[in-house]
């Protein structure tokens, strides 16, 4: 049995000054149109303790090894209060709240380096509606903190077209894009799986943030009745089917290699940081060789997660787990 075999420490692609030099950010004098036409908006999300934030993601990169004052945290002035793609309609229990994908509220887009966040649909979709009134702020600090973890994910811009006015490769976090994988069928790498990260991490850093920072848009009463509410409730969670496959996934190289859950876990995170290719051959044979199939190919392009996560969790019966120890002890 190989043991405390880190999977996951494999340099990222370097990030040349050229490219962080063409990330814009919102110029301010558009900033200052928003802040005009909503200025709700403004209002609470300059209450958010960005100190506190910035520092959780700072602790992040730094056990990632990535010195903390290089991250691309975002802060208030690189959001802007409109979604950057058309939300679909989707009925659900909350009425109007799931008519919006989840790309719907927010969004962030690594060629300008801008978040995104729907709040005219959030302010919709709660402002009229006693019940969940109270959950606006929430809602808007959940997809904020979604959409910053995208943003402190590794992101790379390479081969920048200058006809197109784009970039041809791209890779944030564990998603990889490029125009050459559009030509053979696919636009997104990846994708889900790194949602599942993204959200999985996100939940965690929001919770901590509600326990432990300093924001005067919520009081004790109401975080705790948020924290209640939100073991209940899946309306203000994303990519359930997602962070799944990454809690099986988690599940299945801990119980092959023995290192505990918490620490494969780690190491999933720091691959988000560190801009881990999943692509890489090396990578590819070593998850084939624990889990016996091609999986990361499968991940990388899976639509139905559910499904995936089912073949998933056969691999992990006891059988298997017996398989892959006798393999290694010979
Ligand atoms: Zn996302």
């Amino acid at each position: 049995m190989k043991e405390g075999r880190e999977i996951f420490r494999r340099p990222g692609h370097p990030e040349s000054k050229e490219d962080l030099a063409k990330r814009e950010g919102v110029p301010l004098e558009m900033q200052q149109r928003f802040r005009e036409v909503y200025p709700e908006f403004y209002q609470i999300i300059e209450k958010f303790d960005f100190p506190y934030l910035k520092e959780r993601y700072g602790d992040i990169a730094r056990r990632s090894g990535i010195n903390p004052r290089t991250i691309n945290f975002l802060g208030a002035n690189n959001f802007i209060p409109v979604p950057q793609r058309p939300a679909r309609q989707i009925p659900g229990r909350l009425g109007r709240m799931m008519r919006y994908t989840q790309e719907g509220r927010g969004s962030y887009d690594l060629d300008t380096n801008v978040g995104h966040i729907n709040w005219p649909m959030m302010r919709e979709m709660h402002g009229n509606k006693e019940e969940i009134q109270w959950l606006l702020p929430f809602h808007l600090l959940r997809t904020f903190i979604h959409e910053e973890t995208h943003a402190v994910s590794k992101g790379v811009c390479t081969a920048f077209d200058e006809e197109a006015g784009k970039y041809r490769e791209k890779q944030t976090g564990y998603e990889q894009w490029s125009t050459a994988d559009r030509e053979r069928g696919g636009e997104y790498f990846f994708k889900r799986f790194d949602e599942g990260v993204v959200e999985k991490l996100s939940q965690e850093i929001l919770l901590d943030y509600l326990k432990n920072a300093r924001d005067s848009n919520f009081d004790v009463t109401s975080v705790v009745r948020f924290l209640e509410w939100h073991k209940e409730n899946p309306e203000l969670k994303s990519y359930v089917n997602e962070i799944k496959m990454v809690e099986v996934f988690t599940k299945l190289i801990s119980k092959v290699t023995s290192v505990p859950e918490e620490v494969v876990w780690q190491g999933i995170v720091r691959g988000l940081f560190e801009g881990e290719n999943l692509k890489n051959q090396e990578i590819k044979d070593l998850v084939e060789e624990i889990v016996g199939f091609d999986l990361l190919e499968e991940m990388s392009t899976v639509r139905d997660t559910e499904e995936l996560v089912q073949k998933l969790e056969k691999k992990i019966s006891p059988t298997f787990i017996d398989r892959i120890k006798l393999l290694y002890s010979r």
